[in-house]
């Protein structure tokens, strides 16, 4: 077992240092704080010389397990291969340099990026316009529920009610209720898909939109979407639709085309920024027609030369700063120029053959609770399993392989929900399921051992629930005596 490093402030021992500059002090003439207020030094700051630090975060960068260093099929996060000719674009100065301040007439270039991915945005999503500005998933969805909120007020009511099925992805109901709603939970029919009786069922007119995680949280397109979208319409609401996971559809299905009003993409899952360090990320929000006048500023121009509009009358108003994550945006940009409109169906495609390969050769170890045809991920029970699904995602970590998500969706007891993505190959997936095939008959042989993992990591199990309660997030200088 590897040892967990120690701290900087461990190693440090005094007087060495990374840096020795022969230099006279400042003389007191040049020196513009007052010396008086002038700190001497920081209590134990660690002093090491410079190959020791170098050492020290190469080795804590190892550590972590990563999509460059492994197979990482973390249902619903799309922790697909990020090609690096997109960090190469997004690292060039000319793009690094720009101050957000800059006048327009210099950046031009720049706001054409964000044109081109906003057109290449509407043609994937079949959407009217979109707001480049949500700096992540979430904040598109809550974006999108203030312009539902905005427009339904421009009615005369914004009404009270936001419904969500029990297949959708967590942060739905969370951003409904930010933007002042009422959640309302709807049951997914025994097919895992929402069937538009139950819908009706719930529809009055309080309702004020529907938010459905399409394909949901099962990894199960809706195919209900669009008789769910005219019994919407029908009542005066409107269709949310989360398109986190539009890896599975893009080049295929445009959500435009099924009677949504608006939808939120993760450009740091579907087009290929890494993720899962927290951030930066992009969540970009397309809108039908009717919804395009309370978009956030700034809206791109559509033409060469002229601004960014800020002045916007029926605005839901600013959501982030400036323009949002831009270099997320040229990363978005790279990905999409170089696959092309064929590349992008390939993507989804082979996304949606690869989690289908998964569930074939593991259908015959694990209970698959939901039968209908799955796009890029499936969920499989712990049922019948002699030990529990967190025992399997930890034993995953000694075979080298980061764990799918588990417990989620909560409808399916101890899931296990598997995203393998496009970009793994044939082998990669052959040794995944070699992987859980072992585990398993280990599980049956021995399955304390099974309960015990894992073994090949700088810690074992972690309290989660301390972790959770009281993190230690910083060090802090002992108490001087
Ligand atoms: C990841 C995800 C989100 C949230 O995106 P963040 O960028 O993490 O806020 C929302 N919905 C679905 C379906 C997702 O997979």
């Amino acid at each position: 077992m590897n040892a967990l490093p120690e701290l900087l402030f461990d190693k440090s021992r005094p007087g060495k240092t990374g840096y020795s500059f022969e230099s006279d002090p400042i003389p007191e003439t040049e020196q513009y704080v007052d010396p008086e207020l002038q700190r001497a030094g920081i209590a134990d700051f660690p002093s090491l010389s410079e190959v020791e630090i170098v050492r020290h975060y190469t080795n804590l960068s190892h550590l972590n397990h990563s999509v460059d260093s492994g197979f990482y099929p973390l249902g619903s996060c799309t922790m697909k291969y990020n090609p690096k000719v997109n960090e190469t674009i997004a690292a060039m100065p000319s793009f690094t340099n720009a101050h957000p301040y800059t006048p327009h007439h210099l950046v031009q270039g720049n706001i054409g990026i964000m044109r081109d991915l906003e057109a290449r945005l509407c043609a994937i999503t079949g959407m009217k316009a979109f707001s480049l500005s949500p700096a992540a998933g979430a904040h598109g969805e809550l974006t999108g529920m203030m312009l539902i909120r905005n427009c339904l007020s421009h009615r005369g009511n914004p009404r009270r009610i936001v419904l969500v099925p029990d297949s959708a992805h967590g942060t739905n109901p969370a951003s409904a209720h930010f933007a002042g709603y009422n959640v309302k939970e709807i049951p997914s029919g025994p097919d895992g898909v929402l069937e538009p009786h139950t819908l009706r069922e719930h529809l009055d007119k309080d309702v004020a939109a529907l938010m459905l995680t399409n394909p949901n949280t099962l990894g199960i397109f809706e195919r209900h979407i669009c008789e769910l979208a005219t019994a919407l319409h029908e009542n005066g609401s409107m269709l949310y639709m989360d398109g986190a996971n539009m890896n599975a559809l893009m080049g295929i299905a445009r959500p435009g085309d099924l009677g949504v009003d608006v939808l939120h993409l993760n450009l740091h899952k579907t087009f290929a920024t890494p993720h899962g360090g927290g951030g930066p990320g992009s969540g970009p929000v397309g809108v039908a027609d009717h919804l395009a006048p309370f978009l956030p500023p700034p809206v791109i121009p559509k033409q060469d030369g002229s601004g960014p509009r800020y002045h916007i009358p029926d605005t839901i108003g600013r959501i982030k700063n400036f323009y949002g994550n831009f270099l997320v945006m040229v990363r978005a940009l790279a990905y999409l120029m170089s696959l092309g409109r064929s590349g992008l169906r390939n993507v989804a495609e082979d996304a949606v053959l690869n989690a289908n390969y998964i569930r074939c050769r593991l259908s015959e170890l694990l209970d698959l609770p939901y039968q209908s045809r799955t796009l890029h991920e499936v969920v499989f029970s712990d049922k019948g399993l002699p030990v529990s699904t967190l025992d399997i995602a930890k034993r995953l970590l000694d075979y080298g392989i980061h764990p799918f998500t588990i417990y989620f969706p909560l409808i399916v007891h101890g899931a296990m929900m598997i995203e393998p993505t496009e970009t793994e190959s044939l082998e990669t997936l052959d040794l995944f399921v070699t992987a859980m095939k072992e585990i398993l008959t280990e599980a049956e042989s021995d399955a304390d051992m099974v309960r015990n993992a894992p073994y090949n990591t700088p810690l074992r199990r972690l309290d989660e629930v301390q972790a959770a309660r009281h993190p230690v997030l910083r060090w802090q200088p002992r108490e001087q005596e």
